[in-house]
């Protein structure tokens, strides 16, 4: 069952929470994975922003000292100066160059005459080794843009001549070219510009200009400058490309397209940023995905788990008896089938046994239902111990068990098993103080013998189980085919008893009730008897318990009533006891019943006396004991039958205040020499005594038995000894005789007697 629960639930779980699993971490993953993408994004659109103005600083900055320049080479001195046949490089270092450094930080200058060669070269520390074959072939591309754009800049006008028409008519823009180059393993920021004069004139040729390169190293104050510009943090100059996350970069190069170096910074980067700021947040919420997830995943396995056991459970349930944990009716039915089954197909005998619980009912009914759960509880388990391998025990209902014992090898054998049955349910059931001694009668029906499908054996195990019980309980019966006229008989009875009632064929009996001198008969009981059409005689211990269990016994009972109401007259003084069974009190208006027999026959209540067993203070509801209380407030005497026969409390006494007690008849026959027998005896009738009861001691049958009583002054007796149970006539002569005996000899011993046991 364990193993079909876990399976369950694995199943559940693989078909539920994997799936489930995976979606709410998959989403989790997306999640997250969109959460950088979209991060990386803006990082790129970030850094490539940053780059933009860091270009942007640099042209700028390009672009200023570009104008910077302006001031040298656009000036009408300077123009002479330069394309003088005879160059002044005096004037020309001194107001050119010297003073672009001076003024402007240019710290190496280079002039390149209108034949692209060098003209002058000038460095601020003197030092013109910096000019170099190389570095004029970096600078050249600048200078030759620098001379075509000069000279393209001249438009032949309608003249023939040439005039000076710069593009968008930015002089400077057209004649200047700016850049960076490496001179000395260091980055220098360049601007190169044609030497022209103030005033463009016309000319008759287009002439190359000589060109003015002005160099000032990108250090310092510069690189500030374009740091300040182009706010960027951690700004650095470096030599080297660096694929550093987080690192911006822009490449300088030189105007032949030459790495010279890189502007470094610390790019700032928002989606980073955001991610790191989300991030924690973001944790959290995974963690609490995570957890919920898990509780959830937990919870469902819990839920699942519990179903599967549930469901086991009402499996189990349905086919299990609740109380006992046996296997119930509906499921035994399938279990001997199949032990049938096997037992054919392998050519053994199968015995199925009925086992019922003798007197079951008076101990639920005296000592309560949880007392009598108990005693099915202890055999249960007792039964599952005793039966051997392979075998079924099962609850049939209330106290009804029932067995199949395979491979039952012969009669012995299983007598030997049922044996062991019987020892173990002999041992007392403790239930609090109290120990319970349950018996039980057993029917026995043999596969393939007595039978092969399961209704038919187990309806001759039940008639075995009949002529176990028939037969004075405590002991077990193997089915015979004779029985079957008994069970006939049973249902026969509760017929012809219907049919006798309805034909007036019940009579009744009357056994004297003498006080311990035998001196007077006090009452009679009245005792229905029933004689067949055939002259068979059906004892009351046969037919009563039949019309009990049919609801019979109300109609009988109120004819017994009226029968022993209307022959009381008969014996003037004598008080008739009438046995009634608690199932007549629960009929609603029998108390009334009662009063109106008494009132149509003409007794006063006092002249009947009704016998009641124990099991009147079975069940919860009060009613009969209210009904009892109705009759004994009427006047009608009321007494305690059979007292001492089945689980007699003596708190009974105190529930109801019986005027009579009779002691149970087993309890009378077991006295003769038993010391423990009579001592309960004599304490019963001291405390009935006590009690203010009158007390009866039942199936008188020997002298001695009535000495006993006499010695002890125990009220009454009934019994053989005193008469047998007569007719009424008989009765009535037994009356006349008893009284003119005792009347002649008022001091007469018992010794003359028995006198009326052939009655
Ligand atoms: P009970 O009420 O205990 O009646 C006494 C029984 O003990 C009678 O058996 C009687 O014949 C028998 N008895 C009397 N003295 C002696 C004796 O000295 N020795 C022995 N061995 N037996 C003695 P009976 O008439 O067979 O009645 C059996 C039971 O049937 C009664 O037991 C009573 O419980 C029930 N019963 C009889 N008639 C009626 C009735 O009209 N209504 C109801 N509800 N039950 C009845
Ligand atoms: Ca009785
Ligand atoms: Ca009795």
């Amino acid at each position: 069952m364990n193993r079909s629960i876990k399976n369950s639930g694995g199943h559940i779980a693989s078909a539920i929470i994997f799936p489930m699993l995976i979606v709410v971490m998959t989403s989790v993953a997306t999640i997250f994975g969109l959460m950088s993408w979209s991060a990386r994004l803006s990082d790129e659109a970030a850094e490539e922003s940053q780059h933009k103005l860091l270009a942007g600083a640099v042209q700028l900055t390009q672009n200023y000292i570009s104008k910077k320049q302006t001031g040298v080479v656009i000036w009408d001195e300077a123009f002479h100066a330069v394309n003088d046949p005879v160059p002044n490089r005096n004037w020309i270092r001194n107001n050119m160059m010297n003073w672009l450094s001076r003024n402007h930080g240019f710290t190496r200058s280079v002039l390149v005459d209108s034949d692209f060669e060098v003209a002058s070269v000038y460095a601020h520390d003197e030092n013109s080794d910096w000019m170099s074959p190389k570095v004029l072939d970096e600078l050249r591309p600048a200078i030759a843009k620098v001379r075509a754009r000069y000279i393209t800049s001249f438009k032949k006008t309608p003249s023939g001549l040439f005039r000076f028409m710069p593009q968008n008519g930015d002089t400077h823009l057209s004649i200047a070219e700016t850049g960076v180059v490496p001179l000395t393993g260091e980055p220098f920021m360049f601007t190169a510009a044609a030497v022209v004069p103030q005033i463009q004139s016309v000319f008759a040729e287009r002439q190359p200009p000589a060109v003015l390169v002005s160099m000032i190293p990108l250090r310092g104050q510069k690189l500030a400058k374009i740091s300040d510009m182009s706010r960027l943090d951690g700004f650095v100059l470096a030599n080297e490309q660096t694929d550093r996350s987080g690192v911006g970069t822009y490449q300088l190069e030189s105007p032949r397209g030459e790495n010279i170096g890189v502007i470094a910074w610390q790019a700032s980067r928002p989606g980073t940023q955001m991610l790191e700021r989300i991030n924690p947040f973001l944790a959290v919420a995974a963690f609490l995905i995570a957890a919920v997830v898990i509780a959830v995943t937990l919870f469902t396995r819990q839920m699942t788990k519990r179903l599967a056991r549930s469901e086991a459970k009402a499996v189990h349930a349905a086919s299990h008896d609740a109380l006992s944990g046996l296997p119930n009716r509906s499921s035994f039915q399938a279990l001997l089938t199949s032990a049938l089954e096997t037992g054919e197909q392998n050519g053994t005998n199968t015995a199925v046994v009925y086992i019922d619980l003798d007197h079951f009912k008076d101990i639920n009914d005296t000592l309560g239902h949880s007392a009598g759960d108990r005693v099915i509880v202890a055999v249960a388990n007792r039964l599952k111990q005793v039966l051997p391998r392979n075998g079924i025990v099962s609850r049939i209902s209330g106290d009804e068990f029932a067995m199949v014992i395979s491979k039952c090898e012969n009669d012995e054998w299983l007598e030997y098993i049922l044996d062991q049955v019987q020892d173990e349910i002999a041992r007392p059931v403790k239930v609090g103080s109290r120990e319970i001694f349950a018996s039980l009668s057993m029917g026995a029906a043999i596969a393939p013998k007595d039978g092969k499908n399961p209704d038919e054996l187990l309806r001759k195990a039940d008639i075995a189980l009949y002529d176990a019980k028939a037969n004075g309980r405590n002991r077990r019966s193997f089915f015979e085919p004779t029985m079957e006229h008994h069970v006939q008989s049973k249902d026969e009875m509760s017929r012809e008893l219907r049919l006798a009632l309805r034909n007036d064929q019940l009579d009744l009996a009357y056994q004297p009730q003498s006080d311990t001198d035998a001196k007077k008969i006090v009452s009679v009981e009245a005792l229905a008897r029933w004689t067949k059409e055939d002259g068979t005689v059906v004892p009351p211990s046969q037919f009563i318990p039949v019309a009990e269990e049919t609801g019979l016994i109300n109609d009988l009972g109120i004819w017994v009533l009226n029968k022993a109401c209307a022959r009381a007259h008969d014996w003037p003084g004598v008080v008739v006891s009438v046995n009634v069974s608690p199932n007549q009190f629960k009929h609603p208006r029998f108390v009334e019943k009662v009063m109106a027999i008494l009132a149509a026959n003409d007794l006063p209540p006092q002249r009947l006396e009704i016998e009641v067993t124990e099991s009147v203070f079975a069940g919860r509801d009060d009613s009969v004991l209210n009904a009892l209380r109705r009759l004994k407030g009427l006047g009608v005497k009321v007494a305690l039958d059979d007292f001492g026969s089945g689980y007699s409390s003596l708190s009974y006494l105190r529930r109801f205040p019986f005027d009579t007690l009779k002691i149970d008849r087993d309890f009378v026959s077991d006295m003769n020499g038993n010391p423990e027998a009579e001592a309960i005896l004599v304490s019963i009738i001291q405390l009935g005594k006590a009690l203010g009861m009158t007390i009866v001691a039942e199936g008188i049958e020997t002298i001695d038995q009535i000495r006993f009583l006499q010695v002890h002054d125990c009220h009454r007796m009934q019994g053989y000894f005193i008469s047998r149970p007569l007719t009424s006539v008989a009765l009535s002569k037994f009356l006349k005789d008893f009284h003119n005996e005792n009347s002649e000899d008022l001091a007469g011993s018992f010794d003359a007697r028995p006198r009326a046991a052939k009655g």
